[in-house]
């Protein structure tokens, strides 16, 4: 049996065959074999969860043969994509034809449908994930049979579909609102972190993109700003930043969008991630500041923060309510358990959702308090889902309980 392993090497699974479907027409029979021989299916993107929603005994799709532009419609300012072309593949094809994505996560390497499955964000108050890009789906049902599904056709279906998991089919291609092309002026800077915090909501407020990581062993944060411009693409400032935020301060430069969003990350790590009330984010992130100082002095990694605009979505950890989140990092191979649970709990504190693509403990008996709309997705997946042909045990814990 083929062995599978997520990018951090935390989850493996031995699936009984990997399937990479280079037609929709194909991954309509594999969906449909695998119903006929009633083996469970899970999708995979690019393995970036922290967490085993890719894992399976049954059928692994990859849809790597799935990928690239279909068509842009530049009255509707929408672009359709293939559901397996990976986040670094949108941005050229779009900026030929005038338009980019309105904002991005830390990294481009996800597939987009893994992206938005799991309501990946990047930061901007006004800015919501990426499933909120979204403005039709293609999607392959358990049966075989493939829908168009948008707000249009059938507004249930599309609110619940638009971060789901794969828990109720196969993505083929999703189609997203795009915006004109936008350059965007970088600018990052390392400062102590309680000058971070007293400057915070101006800084949020003045910005279409503010960040900053807060790094423990030297007490400072590098905090960045990321604005629309019309200057030139160039590099304003090359002097290298020194010592530990070095990986997190590039040099002042202007750039396509799409060129300044992403960063590399090649060290491996494991991650936690909760979204909080926006109100709630500077207590939440000073409880976290404090338990880290006091409890795990020897965690290395930094803390994250970011703002994510409220969003409609039935299962969107952002759902009807302007957030910050807050990211946590352990190396991969450290024991990062006892860690994230401490985390785990300051977020309960302040009202925090988990990320759906990082580590958290919760089943669904404590998660479906937390989601408004959490039996209007249910009554779609069991419509869409009766026989759980979508499931795997780590979806029964959180979506079942
Ligand atoms: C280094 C790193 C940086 C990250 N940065 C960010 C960040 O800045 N912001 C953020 O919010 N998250 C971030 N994440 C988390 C990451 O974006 C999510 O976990 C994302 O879902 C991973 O995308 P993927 O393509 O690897 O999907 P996978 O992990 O492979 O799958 C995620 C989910 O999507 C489903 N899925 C995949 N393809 C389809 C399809 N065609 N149809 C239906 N369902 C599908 C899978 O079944 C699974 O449930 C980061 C993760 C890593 C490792």
């Amino acid at each position: 049996m083929p062995e599978w392993s997520n990018w951090s090497g935390s989850v493996r699974a031995n699936p009984s065959e990997v399937a990479r479907p280079a037609s929709e027409a194909e991954l309509q029979s594999v969906v449909a074999g695998a119903a006929a021989r009633a083996r469970k299916v899970r999708v995979v993107g690019t393995g970036h969860s922290f967490v085993p929603l890719c894992a399976t005994d049954g059928v692994l799709i990859s849809l790597d043969n799935l990928q690239g532009l279909v068509s842009v419609n530049p009255g509707q300012s929408t672009a359709t994509f293939w559901a397996g072309t990976k986040i670094w593949q949108m941005g050229e094809p779009l900026l030929a034809r005038g338009f980019a994505l309105s904002n991005q996560g830390d990294i481009d390497t996800q597939a987009i449908a893994g992206a938005v499955s799991t309501a990946t964000h990047g930061t901007g108050p006004a800015l919501a994930n990426l499933s909120s890009m979204l403005t039709a789906v293609r999607l392959v049902l358990a049966d075989g049979s493939v829908v168009d599904v948008s707000l249009d056709s059938d507004p249930e279906m599309f609110s619940a579909v638009r971060v789901s998991m794969g828990a109720l089919g196969v993505l083929s291609q999703v189609t997203m609102r795009v915006l004109p092309a936008f350059r965007l002026y970088e600018r990052s800077w390392a400062e102590p972190f309680e000058a971070c915090m007293e400057r915070l909501h101006e800084r949020i407020a003045a910005n279409r993109h503010f960040e900053f990581w807060w790094a423990p062993p030297i007490d400072m944060c590098a905090a960045k700003t990321l604005n629309p411009t019309t200057e030139e693409i160039g590099i304003r400032d090359t002097e290298p930043p020194a010592g530990l935020l070095k990986r997190y301060i590039n040099p002042e430069r202007v750039d396509w969008s799409y060129r300044i969003f992403p960063s590399e990350r090649n060290n491996l790590f494991n991650e936690i991630e909760f979204s909080v009330p926006a109100g709630n984010g500077p207590a939440c992130v000073r409880e976290l500041h404090q338990m880290m100082k006091t409890a795990y002095p020897d965690v290395l990694w930094p803390i994250e923060y970011r703002t994510v605009a409220a969003d409609d979505a039935f299962l969107s950890p952002h759902y009807a309510r302007p957030s910050v989140t807050i990211s946590l990092h352990q190396a991969a191979g450290l024991p990062h358990e006892q860690f994230f649970a401490s985390a785990q709990a300051v977020f309960a504190n302040h009202g925090g959702r988990p990320h759906w693509g990082k580590w958290q403990s919760w089943s669904a008996d404590r998660l479906r308090d937390l989601y408004p709309e959490w039996d209007r997705f249910t009554a779609v997946r069991l419509r869409l889902d009766p026989r759980g042909r979508f499931m795997n045990p780590f979806l029964e814990r959180v979506l079942v309980g």
